[in-house]
């Protein structure tokens, strides 16, 4: 036998993490990286917060899971929360963010076809990322993770990222909704225009479609704001969000407004584990943290430091970099050519850790509640592989 234990989908590095302190990682060699990918904005407390450590053990030792046969009083107390921060009415609760999305795209439907519509189809955007499913990998364009897959399910529109006009000249007669990323992550750390999402929300409005917001990496905080909704002015009808909702522990959630979630009542859908008390305590204690002013003035005085601090740096390198992009914590470094080389030489030879992302991008995710000691480590780190970084041939 050759296949490996572990399903050989991921090109897995030599980086192999124990422990986690703050924001560092030590591996099982014992050697210790600076963490600025917090498990691709994840990890928004760092690693081994007290506050939601203690929180996860003390309901560990109270109650884990039950199901979604019985009331739930922690489902409804973490919802209400939600609700009460956010645009939303209700909340459905799942295990990751490709689930909310899928949530999210069965509730645009409902709204429709349980009203006797047959609007199906999902306009989306270029090089956009929704996850993994069926579903979710119909929704983005991107042929890499198609292949092998097919048939792509059926009702999915893809028209570039941040054109208003084509967005327009896709909508007809079956459409049901826009689905977009206000930041795309994966596609390079791009944010949308002021323009585009105020225009997608007018157009929403005014072919009577649903406007879905994934949210999944650049919500809870990351942005600056507890939402990026909220930067353009404007408010979803559905969202999807994940990723920093649990500060590491699994867990997505659907947020619809009443109007939006008209299809979605009893038997229409369901998770075995979604929403369990185990979850819901983890999100409280995030929230706990992040829901307040102070936390997020923090987030985007950190951000605008860490960018500036990062603008002034690339000026000396430009035959590496030529710019930077993002909102709060959410930052894009570009690059003039193929980033994955320079993430792992910074990974094995200098003990950072960022992610890459599409569009020659690579991504700064650190844990939100940093400070100026682990900014300073970063830029040393960062200068340092700069300055023995080799652009290799092929890239
Ligand atoms: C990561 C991500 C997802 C998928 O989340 P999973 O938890 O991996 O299923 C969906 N949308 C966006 C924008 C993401 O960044």
């Amino acid at each position: 036998m050759t296949i490996t234990p572990l399903m050989p989908v991921y090109p897995r590095c030599g980086f192999r993490p124990v422990r986690g302190e703050g924001a560092w990682l030590i591996s099982e060699d014992g050697s210790r990286a600076l963490d600025f990918a917090a498990g691709i904005a994840v990890n928004l407390l760092g690693h081994g917060h007290p506050h939601l450590t203690k929180a996860i053990q003390d309901q560990a030792a109270t109650l884990i899971h039950v199901s979604n046969l019985y009331g739930s009083p922690q489902g409804e107390a973490f919802a209400q929360r939600l609700v009460d921060t956010t645009f939303a009415d209700t909340v459905f609760f799942t295990n990751s963010g490709a689930e909310a999305v899928e949530c999210a795209i069965k509730t645009a439907r409902a709204y429709h076809q349980s009203q006797g519509s047959d609007r199906f189809e999902i306009i989306t955007f270029k090089n956009a990322f929704h996850g993994r499913t069926m579903a979710t990998i119909s929704a983005s364009n991107q042929e890499k993770m198609h292949k092998g897959f097919m048939p792509l399910l059926e009702g999915f529109k893809y028209v570039d990222f941040d054109d208003l006009e084509g967005a327009k000249a896709a909508i007809g007669p079956k459409t049901a909704a826009f689905l977009v990323e206000p930041i795309q992550g994966e596609g390079g750390v791009r944010p949308a225009s002021d323009a585009f999402i105020q225009g997608l929300r007018a157009l929403a409005d005014e072919h009577g479609i649903m406007l879905i917001l994934d949210e999944v990496q650049c919500g809870v905080a990351r942005s600056g704001t507890l939402y990026a909704y909220e930067q353009y002015g404007i408010i979803p009808d559905i969202m999807a969000t994940a990723k920093g909702l649990g500060g590491g522990f699994p867990v997505g959630a659907c947020l619809a407004t009443e109007a939006a979630a008209r299809g979605m009542v009893v038997g229409t859908h369901g998770s075995t584990y979604g929403g369990n008390p185990f979850a819901m305590a983890a999100c409280q204690a995030v929230w706990d943290v992040v829901a307040n002013e102070e936390f997020l003035a923090q987030v985007r005085s950190t951000g605008e430091k860490l960018r500036s601090t990062l603008e002034q740096f690339i000026g000396n390198y430009p035959n590496l970099f030529n710019g930077v992009r993002g909102k709060g914590l959410m930052l894009g470094v570009m690059m003039t050519h193929e980033t994955r080389p320079f993430v792992a030489h910074l990974r094995d030879n200098h003990g950072l850790l960022l992610v890459a992302a599409g569009d020659n991008t690579f991504r700064v995710l650190p844990p939100l509640n940093i400070g100026d000691d682990e900014i300073q480590t970063f830029m040393e780190k960062l200068s340092a592989g700069a300055a023995s970084y080799q652009i290799p041939e092929a890239a």
